[in-house]
């Protein structure tokens, strides 16, 4: 089952640079930092209206992130959908003919399971789905 948009993910080069930008225009008081070592990431998430927003930043030259910087930029990296039963979405996705990142779920921020489809499956957008553990 799909709960909706968990969060959406945009690719930083410096997260206190674009974090300082972010809370003006937001006007946001808090910020949750989280660094997750499966993606060789730290995150700065917050939360505008019902959105939750995560800047992320790679902490490595073999992150995924800095990748994806060193091709496509700075911007929006994916959009996750927060599901019940992860296992069984891959498993549709399998299915379907969706190439995934991530054949089994792995740690991700905020404490949930996440796993990758892989954007040349689903016309260029990286989506992630994600599950409270
Ligand atoms: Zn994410």
């Amino acid at each position: 089952m799909f709960k909706g948009i968990s969060h959406i993910g945009i690719a930083v080069k410096n997260l206190d640079a674009s974090l300082e930008l972010f809370k003006k225009i937001f006007e946001l008081d808090k910020v949750h930092f989280e660094e997750v070592p499966e993606q060789k990431v730290r995150v700065a998430s917050f939360v505008v209206g019902n959105v939750t927003i995560e800047l992320t930043t790679p902490v490595s030259d073999d992150s995924p992130i800095s990748r994806f910087l060193e091709k496509r930029g700075e911007g929006i990296h994916h959009i996750a959908f927060e599901v019940e039963g992860i296992e069984n979405h891959l498993e549709i996705c399998r299915n379907n003919g969706v190439s995934l990142i991530n054949e089994h779920p792995v740690d991700g921020a905020h404490d949930m399971r996440i796993a990758f489809l892989h954007p040349k499956s689903t016309n260029g957008v990286l989506i992630e789905l994600c599950e409270h553990k």
